[in-house]
């Protein structure tokens, strides 16, 4: 008998980069083009693929990675919860919830916290809870409530929230959509005042779009939407899935304009990068509107969920991870400035993240993206020539600087 052909990788040998790809290609959907990287270990802003090449992380996970990969107070916390209780459901009480829920309305200055799992949950979370709010409270009639939303949004790929979306690659082939919402254009505060009416249960908008590419509102903007929506007496949601919790400088992008939604909702970062972890935190009286049984979610709140929220929010109230994206944010701010004119069109930065647009002469966002991989550096394209750059908080200064150099190589 002969032995069988050797087909694989010798025993104990990790498998390659491209045997890895060729693997996924035929079981996998294909509703992602990752990068050709495959990651197999991290530790802060840097990771590590399977070949032992090492790469800095400057996307860091849409977001979710706001405090690195496996942050020593996150997995600590994580540990210790794997080690107690991971998971009750709803249908009891357990003993860490209570506490990340008031740590959560703490640290964002709201009353009531709905803990639920991804995003876009907590995005539709909130709808639910505003349409709510109109019916009981501002006594819209029965199934009229309208939702007013921004083109060029993103709140996450459910049916109900790619029926605003006003991407056509995002829609197109998942009709029939949901009924409800208005979309006006982003940073335009007359349009989004005149379809503001009496059928308006709230107004829903990121205060910086990050998918759109970073794009960030006028001064006065969000204090026009707070304006506009009080006085009309409708709800304003802030989606800060993405551009909360540290990411732009302050705890969440709101605060640069010092304005207080009614509801916001959290996600991404929240979850420190260990579990998917979402949440809505509102004011005491539209939260109220819930009763038992009207919305839910077997793992939302879990015992795991809740110890690493909790350890992110304690991360949050120390103030310094705020502090390090602001500081940090002046260096980004000045290295793209400096290679604006050179491959650099045009940027828009807040803090620890930035859309930039690239010369499209000199290949599309995803091209830009190779060859910074090639360089060491992960990084996402948006969409046509725009990257994004979304590092760790905690980057050095001088990893920073030489991912900006690495940038200026690429595009020199
Ligand atoms: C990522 C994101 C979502 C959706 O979050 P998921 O966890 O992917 O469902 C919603 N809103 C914004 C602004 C986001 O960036």
């Amino acid at each position: 008998m002969t032995a069988p052909a050797q087909t694989g990788p010798a025993s104990g040998a990790a498998p390659s980069s491209a045997s890895v790809i060729a693997a996924e290609t035929p079981v996998l959907a294909h509703n992602y083009h990752p990068l050709p990287v495959v990651v197999a270990r991290a530790e802060d802003v840097w990771v590590e693929d399977v070949e032992g090449r090492r790469y800095l992380d400057m996307l860091a996970g849409y977001s979710a990675l706001n405090f690195g990969h496996r942050h020593p107070a996150l997995t600590a916390a994580a540990h210790r919860q794997l080690d107690a209780l991971t998971l009750t459901s709803r249908a009891f009480h357990h003993d860490k919830l209570a506490g990340f829920a008031a740590g959560l309305a703490r640290l964002t200055g709201l009353d009531m916290v709905l803990p639920m799992n991804t995003g876009a949950e907590a995005v539709e979370s909130g709808i639910k809870l505003a349409r709510k709010w109109a019916y009981e409270v501002k006594g819209v009639p029965a199934d009229q409530a309208t939702i007013v939303v921004a083109a060029d949004n993103f709140h996450g790929r459910t049916t109900t929230l790619i029926s605003f979306s006003t991407d056509p690659v995002a829609r197109d082939g998942f009709g029939p959509f949901t009924p409800g919402f208005r979309i006006v254009p982003y940073n335009d505060l007359p349009a989004l005042e005149a379809a503001i009416d009496e059928t308006t249960a709230a107004v829903l908008i990121e205060p910086i779009q990050g998918e759109a590419g970073v794009v960030i509102p006028d001064d006065g903007y969000l204090t026009g939407v707070r304006e506009a929506t009080r006085r009309a007496g409708c709800l304003f949601l802030a989606d800060e899935i993405q551009s909360g919790l540290g990411r732009t400088g302050r705890t969440l992008a709101v605060d640069h304009e010092d304005v207080v939604p009614d509801v916001l909702l959290l996600g991404k970062a929240l979850g420190g990068g260990i579990v998917p972890v979402s949440a809505v935190v509102a004011r005491r009286d539209v939260m109220e509107v819930l009763s038992p049984g009207e919305h839910g979610s077997t793992f939302g709140g879990n015992p795991l969920a809740a110890a690493v929220g909790s350890a992110v929010v304690d991360l949050l109230a120390t103030g310094e991870y705020q502090r390090r994206a602001a500081e940090l944010g002046e260096v980004l701010r000045a290295g793209l400035s400096a290679l604006t004119g050179r491959g650099v069109v045009a940027f828009r930065s807040r803090g620890l993240w930035a859309g930039i647009d690239i010369d499209p002469s000199l290949g599309t966002g995803r091209h830009i993206s190779e060859l910074l991989m090639a360089e060491g550096i992960l990084v996402k394209d948006t969409h046509g020539s725009t990257i994004r750059l979304a590092p760790p908080l905690t980057i050095t200064r001088e990893d920073l600087e030489g991912a900006l150099a690495s940038l200026g190589k690429v595009l020199g």
